[in-house]
């Protein structure tokens, strides 16, 4: 290489040649192997045979945003089904500090006694906002989180709650095909997303607490009739009365509601999941519904209506969604709410353009 510094007029400085530079520093050391991708079938075959790091790559696809991620999760779903099914499913819902994570730990412990596997997934829409899920904690769940028999994964966090759900549902028919006999979902216990926790389990649990006046709110709110049991936590030391008091009541209150369409009339029961009591009582109640509405045809009857139920929520999603992010409409929405806004324009109409516009641009 000529050095320019050596020129005649650069007196006093002078660049020795340097030594040819080796084509590697270390020919034996190894480069870091790019990332695998998966095809397809590497992910069912992986899923089917139980292999949990491939199962949690398929979930983290599932839950991906990317189009690309989403197509092959959508075929990895759809080869994974005829293993689906095979499971029972439970919601779990409670408000914050009702006990869920205490309860689930020991719930999990006890369901896993007579073997098995237990996946523990959640449904936090809250989760997006906060950055962090309420429910998405691992730690929280002590002694689970370290059982072999088990898998937990926090909340799916983008999008809206009808997302969020879709993403769960889905993760359980790869935790089945995964051999997961045993499926929880949880939920925080303060809105909606109870209802999409219905949509997608065969008993839906509802932990309460004695005396916080909750009990009237979860009438409000429509909650306790989804549930298929309801558990009063904290049933231990001074607290046992009040809880049994909370229990009549609850009691009392379900005789307000229509009979439900299962047949079965929902259990009240008290129990401290901190001190493993009553524990075996809520899941011989669990067991107990499992046989009953799989002897009336209720099981089934309910599952098929889910599917129905997330047939039609699939389609709301895609159009909602291809609406939303076409390049035209994302244009043109700020400006048609600013007509409305200032009353240039009636909401009517405005969604009538919108989506005149919308549709055109689809022919297009
Ligand atoms: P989550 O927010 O619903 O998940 O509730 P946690 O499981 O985190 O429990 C909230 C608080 O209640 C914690 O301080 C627990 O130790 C306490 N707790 C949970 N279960 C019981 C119980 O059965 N008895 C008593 N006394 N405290 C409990």
């Amino acid at each position: 290489m000529e050095h320019p510094e050596n020129n005649e007029e650069y007196k006093g400085l002078a660049v020795n040649k340097g030594i040819e530079q080796p084509s590697s520093v270390n020919p034996y050391l190894k480069r870091k192997p790019k990332k695998r991708l998966f095809t397809v079938a590497d992910y069912v075959e992986g899923i089917v045979k139980g292999n949990i790091t491939i199962l949690s790559q398929a979930v983290t696809l599932v839950e991906s945003v990317k189009p690309e991620h989403q197509s092959i999760a959508q075929e990895v779903i759809e080869k994974c089904l005829p293993y689906s099914g095979r499971s029972i499913r439970v919601g779990i819902s409670g408000v914050p500090g009702a006990g869920k994570s205490t309860s689930i730990d020991v719930f999990g412990l006890h369901v896993l006694e007579k073997g098995g596997k237990l996946a523990v997934l959640a449904i936090d829409p809250s989760s997006e906002r906060s950055k962090g899920s309420i429910l998405g904690d691992k730690t929280r769940m002590e002694q689970l989180s370290v059982h072999p028999a088990s898998f937990i994964r926090p909340s799916p966090s983008a999008g809206s709650l009808g997302g969020v759900a879709r993403k769960t549902r889905e993760t359980i028919i790869l935790c089945e095909a995964a051999g997961f006999d045993k499926i929880f979902v949880e939920t925080v216990g303060v809105g909606q997303s109870e209802t999409a926790v219905h949509s997608m389990v065969d008993f839906f649990l509802l932990i309460q607490l004695a005396g916080t006046g909750d009990e009237l709110q979860g009438i409000k709110r429509g909650i306790m009739e989804m549930a298929d049991g309801i558990v009063i936590n904290k049933a231990d030391g001074s607290n046992i009365d009040k809880a049994k008091l909370a229990a009549a009541q609850f009691r009392n209150a379900l005789h307000l509601f229509p009979a439900p369409d299962s047949g079965w009339t929902p259990k009240v029961l008290t129990y401290s999941g901190f001190y493993n009591l009553g524990v075996k009582e809520i899941w011989d109640m669990v067991y107990e519904y499992m046989d009953f509405v799989k002897a009336n045809g209720y099981f089934d009857y309910r599952r098929n209506e889910q599917s129905k139920y997330w047939m039609y929520e699939s389609i709301n999603e895609q159009l909602r969604d291809s609406f939303y992010q076409n390049a035209q409409i994302e244009q043109m929405l700020g400006e048609k709410e600013q007509q409305v806004l200032n009353g240039n324009l009636t909401s009517f109409v405005a969604a009538k353009k919108l989506l005149d516009t919308y549709f055109e641009e689809l022919r297009k």
